[in-house]
């Protein structure tokens, strides 16, 4: 049976070769056509919904629950071969815990939703419904500080007012004055101070305590059990103090998770450098977001604008493999922009909308896990302020459905004052050269080879040209080239030898122009043109 099957597959290649030239493949491969089976592991395509903003089902002006169910026809239809959804499939969902505040990082109980989000029954009801989809769904959980007005730090308070440090106070960073130096944020109760780095709000749980960690075993146990993937750690940067061992507690924490529920996925948040985020690896966290390819002063944007790829592929090669040895099990977390930073579409725009694309090929065809700030598949913008009390909320605007009929969220007091110039998603859908559109084909085109996302960086190659960003990707024996035209306006044509990948053929074709200029492979000559990306693979 394999016999013939081979020699029918060498026909048909045989026919091919006849018709279109051999070894030459188009950006309109037959790869299109293949069966993309839902990922069940770890390796996802997550997608940023900032609670507050995204969409509102009760006319509240507040996004919730409900406003998610509704929309998960546009994430993902649960066909993960056809629809006209994005086709994501892991959603990373911002705090949803009860809290003054809009954005809820300051947690008032870790046992409830905000009820402005809806109830427990309409959150899991988006859990059931993103689930029987494919959709992975992780929560933010604030593990470092608390919200002043949490019953548990009001009853440390009473206690500390009373001198008592034994009790409740024992969750909590309280230490007599001196503990700390002049320059660490404190807040003041009766005679002692508790460490708050981010306001005066949110003081910080003491991670060392076995109080705490009994606690937070609760937490967690709580959401897991209920049926969430996994979460999204905040501030992790700030676990580490003067007596506690960041990477101890993170190791602890991924253990008491894992031990819960095997395949749980945590991934942390520290955009201090690269060699904080090697060390806190050590913990055997799966992922910690790659702050620095990430927002306008990044890698990826900065070679975009100086339209040096090379040194990004040796950059992103040396970055996976460091992060490799500080955690072989480690997936990489790749972002474009997130709710604390000015949106990309800002730095990114002038350039064009090519440019956009590109800089999503860029951050997409990276192995490991890709996380997409809700809006960005439309190229949201940030409206531009010099107000530093409040930026934050001009990077959280409401999600545009429909363009000309916005929803009517205000976040923080204000509405949507930017509409992304290639309109909603209503508008963008209809246009096939839309961001929308092309975002839509990058994740069928992850799925569709889902090595790239599970292999390892391997090797850099220079192809001698400083716009060609090219590296190798290796899984389980498969070989792929990622090649990337950081040039604006030049097309290049690259020699691919036999050295470089046996036989090579196209796996992935993703150009960003509107006229249709095409990534060719003909007779080892590759013809990629301006802001375009390609993924070779050996030929079998
Ligand atoms: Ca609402
Ligand atoms: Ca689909
Ligand atoms: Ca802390």
């Amino acid at each position: 049976m394999k016999k013939i099957l081979s020699f029918l597959l060498a026909a048909a290649l045989l026919s091919g070769c006849v018709m279109t030239g051999c070894k030459k493949s188009e950006s309109s491969s037959k790869k299109d056509e293949k069966k993309i089976a839902a990922s069940t592991d770890k390796y996802r395509n997550f997608y940023q919904i900032f609670m507050y903003s995204f969409a509102d089902s009760n006319g509240d002006h507040v996004g919730d629950f409900n406003g998610i169910t509704e929309q998960l026809d546009y994430l993902n239809d649960g066909d993960p071969n056809g629809g006209n959804d994005l086709g994501i499939d892991g959603l990373w969902l911002t705090p949803i815990t009860p809290s003054e505040s809009y954005h809820k990082y300051s947690v008032e109980d870790y046992y409830n939703v905000d009820p402005s989000f809806g109830t427990l029954d309409d959150f899991d009801k988006m859990l059931e419904e993103c689930h029987k989809r494919g959709i992975s769904v992780i929560i933010d959980l604030v593990l470092n500080h608390i919200s002043y007005k949490n019953p548990l730090f009001l009853s440390a308070c009473d206690e500390v007012r009373q001198g008592k440090l034994d009790g409740d106070a024992e969750y909590f960073e309280f230490h007599e004055p001196s503990y700390y130096t002049p320059s660490t944020k404190v807040i003041q109760v009766g005679d002692f101070v508790c460490e708050a780095n981010f306001s005066e709000t949110m003081p910080e749980w003491n991670l060392t305590s076995q109080k705490t960690r009994d606690e937070f075993t609760k937490i967690a146990k709580f959401w897991l059990d209920r049926g969430v993937d996994g979460f999204r750690l905040d501030a992790v940067k700030y676990f580490e103090n003067k007596h506690t061992d960041g990477v101890e507690f993170l190791k602890w924490f991924t253990d008491t998770c894992r031990g819960i529920k095997s395949d749980v996925y945590l991934v942390g948040e520290e955009w201090a450098d690269t060699a904080d985020i090697e060390t806190l690896y050590a913990s055997g966290i799966d992922s910690l977001f790659a702050f620095r390819f990430a927002e306008s002063s990044g890698e990826i944007v900065q070679s975009v604008s100086t339209s040096n790829g090379q040194s990004l592929a040796k950059k992103l090669v040396n970055y996976d493999k460091k992060m490799t040895a500080a955690n072989p099990g480690y997936i990489n977390a790749m972002f474009l922009s997130n709710h604390d930073q000015v949106r990309i579409a800002n730095s990114l725009e002038s350039r064009g909308l090519a440019a956009q694309k590109f800089a999503a090929n860029v951050y997409l065809l990276t192995p490991g896990n890709s996380f997409t700030y809700y809006g960005e598949e439309l190229g949201m913008r940030a409206e531009k302020t010099d107000d530093p009390t409040d930026k934050d909320r001009y990077y959280r605007q409401a999600m545009v459905f429909d363009s000309d009929n916005p929803q009517d969220i205000t976040v923080n007091g204000f509405k949507t004052t930017q509409m992304p110039t290639g309109g909603g998603v209503k508008q963008q859908l209809e246009d096939k050269n839309s961001l929308l559109n092309h975002y839509r084909k990058l994740y069928t085109a992850k799925l569709q080879n889902p090595s790239l996302a599970r292999g390892r960086a391997t090797e850099q190659q220079s192809f001698d040209d400083k716009a060609v960003c090219a590296f190798y990707v290796e899984k389980d024996g498969e070989k792929l080239l990622v090649i990337h035209n950081f040039s604006e306006k030049e097309a290049k044509t690259l020699e691919i030898t036999d050295e470089m990948l046996k036989n090579a053929e196209i796996a992935i074709s993703m150009p960003t122009s509107d006229d249709g200029d095409k990534i060719v492979l003909s007779d080892g000559k590759l013809t990629l043109p301006a802001y375009s990306s390609v993924v070779l693979r050996s030929a079998a």
